[in-house]
Formats: C-alpha cells, structure tokens, sequence
C-alpha cells in the first residue's frame, strides 16, 4: 500500500528532478574553464577590411570576416615606428614544413622590423 501510494507521487518527483537537473547546469557551467571575450584589432586578408570585433579566448584564426563573410580574417597589428598595420598569422617554420607553423607570440613589424607594436585603434571597452 505504502509503495503504490509513493508510485502516485509522480508529480512532486518530476519537478525534484528538474531542480536537480536545473542546478547541475548551473554547477557544470560554473565549472568550465570560463571562455573569456576580448576586443581585438582584425585585419581580412581578402578584402582589406580593419576593424575591431570582440572574439573569444581560444578562437582559431583565421576566423570569418565582419565585412565580406570570407574566412580571412586575422588579429592584426600596428607597428607605432611607421604606421605599417600588419596581421599576426602564424608563418611557416621553413618552406616545405607546411605542418610546422610559429604562433606570432613575438610580431614584428614586416616592413621595418619594429618590435614597437600597439592597437590599430583605441579600445572601446
Ligand atoms: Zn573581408
Ligand atoms: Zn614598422
């Protein structure tokens, strides 16, 4: 009797089970490593495009571009020595090693060689 009352009790169950449910999301969200957003300077090497987007920590470039759609778009760069605006894109070890590639954790100015590099634009926070 007591088990057959307990199996008519579905109703409170279900709603028990949906707060369960309810605060693992909340608990499993809070433990992801928190994707963080931050405004950089992008440059489209399709169609020349400069601007600024806020992308998300971890994003693989090239990533698509704002303004022509394509998938050309990399995080660029101003060199303050000459004005020179460049993109950071990951460049080839040695020709031949297309598998190799150096992130651009120290860019450089292309055309002057400059290591004194800022912001294309101000940031808008
Ligand atoms: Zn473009
Ligand atoms: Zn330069």
């Amino acid at each position: 009797m007591a088990i057959k009352t307990a199996g008519q009790k579905k109703g409170p169950v279900v709603i028990l089970v949906l707060i369960i449910l309810v605060a693992l999301f909340f608990i499993v969200k809070q433990a992801i490593p928190k994707k963080y957003y931050y405004t950089t300077d992008l440059k489209c090497e399709s169609c020349g495009s400069i601007y600024q987007e806020k992308i998300a920590s971890g994003t693989t470039f090239p990533i698509k571009c704002q303004k022509c759609g394509e998938r050309a778009a990399h995080r660029a760069m101003k060199c303050l020595d000459c004005g020179e605006v460049f993109t950071m894109k990951p460049v080839p070890i040695a020709p031949g090693a297309p598998g190799e590639m150096i992130p651009p954790e120290m860019p450089k100015c292309p055309k002057c060689g400059s290591m004194n590099l800022g912001p294309i634009s101000e940031r808008k926070m």
